[in-house]
């Protein structure tokens, strides 16, 4: 068993979200003052695994049972002071872990690497906090499920803040801010970069592709983050090897992605919704996961013409709408 909360300081508490904090070993190392505020969290699963986020810092690595220790989770351990045959120690037993699952995820890691697939470790904003009742207030009203991590800032502005990961480790990250003002997200976006590898069940046969990540989050669907697919996102999308539906948003950019869908001979889906239903995340508020996710694949069209004919009805529509 990898017990890390034995290698943690003696000087710790334990939070209620399940968080356990102490003074950061990260930010020295970085250029920061010493954490003396207890800023340095960790989370750890049932099974060994854990994840770490520095909330003076921005450090973050990760750790899941069965898989290589990464760099920045090596880092980490260093700077606890872990001694390196330890770290090693570590390493192998949690290799006595690996499942079929963590093999299919190495084999897939292999192909990735080969269609250069590959993202970056990054940090989250340096004034990353826990998720307060605001953050929890407003992805409630979205109808999101409060199991992802999301973290929350205040500066510049109030907003939630939602990890990007691949393969687990952080990649990038999207800030949703709260106020009125715009922009209303600011990004750290790799290029290729598709959200929601992580939310697929590992034998699920299809994957519904959307534009946003809120939308995506409802459906445990994959996001493009904008209303096209570039090559890079394709290779990853294909990768998985699954059916592939894309669901635009209805309105004219997203009709850009049902060009593309069907130029890539991928299904499209636009559901017969009512005005003021947009997008996968409106429906979901509106009608709850399981029906949207029903409406969606009723609405499935492969043939080309089918989806051409489809797209034309929303247009007129909307001409109607604003005529
Ligand atoms: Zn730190």
């Amino acid at each position: 068993m990898i017990d890390v909360i034995s290698f943690l300081p003696g000087k710790r508490k334990q939070t209620a979200s399940g968080w356990i904090s102490f003074n950061a070993p990260c930010c020295v190392h970085r250029g920061d003052n010493q954490d003396k505020r207890q800023r340095g969290g960790i989370k750890p699963s049932p099974d060994g695994s854990w994840s770490y986020h520095c909330f003076n810092c921005g450090y973050t690595a990760s750790f899941v049972l069965g898989r290589n220790l990464t760099f920045k989770a090596r880092k980490l351990l260093e700077w606890l002071n872990v001694p390196q045959e330890e770290i090693e120690r570590i390493n192998l037993e949690s290799l006595k872990h690996k499942s079929i699952e963590g093999l299919l995820g190495e084999r897939q890691e292999i192909v990735n690497r080969l269609q250069n697939i590959e993202f970056e470790d990054r940090d989250l904003p340096a004034d990353t906090q826990p998720l307060n009742q605001a953050g929890q207030a407003y992805l409630l009203s979205r109808r999101l499920h409060l199991d992802y991590p999301f973290f929350y800032k205040t500066m510049p502005r109030p907003g939630v803040v939602i990890p990007f990961t691949h393969n687990n480790q952080v990649v990038g990250h999207t800030t949703r801010f709260l106020d009125d003002r715009t922009p209303k997200y600011i990004q750290d976006i790799q290029p290729g970069y598709v959200f929601g590898t992580d939310l697929q069940g590992a034998d699920w046969q299809r994957v519904i592709v959307v534009e946003g990540v809120f939308d995506a989050l409802s459906i445990s669907g994959l996001a493009v983050l904008h209303a096209e697919i570039n090559d890079a996102q394709v290779r990853l999308i294909r990768s998985l090897g699954r059916d592939v539906i894309v669901v635009p948003d209805q309105d004219e950019a997203g009709m850009r992605l049902v060009d593309r869908a069907v130029e890539l001979g991928w299904s499209v889906s636009m559901p017969n919704w009512p005005a003021g239903v947009k997008d996968v995340n409106d429906a979901v508020i509106r009608w709850g996961r399981m029906a949207t996710v029903i409406t969606i694949m009723q609405a499935r069209e492969t043939s080309k013409i089918k989806i051409e004919l489809r797209k034309k009805q929303l247009v007129k529509q909307w001409k109607n709408i604003n005529a």
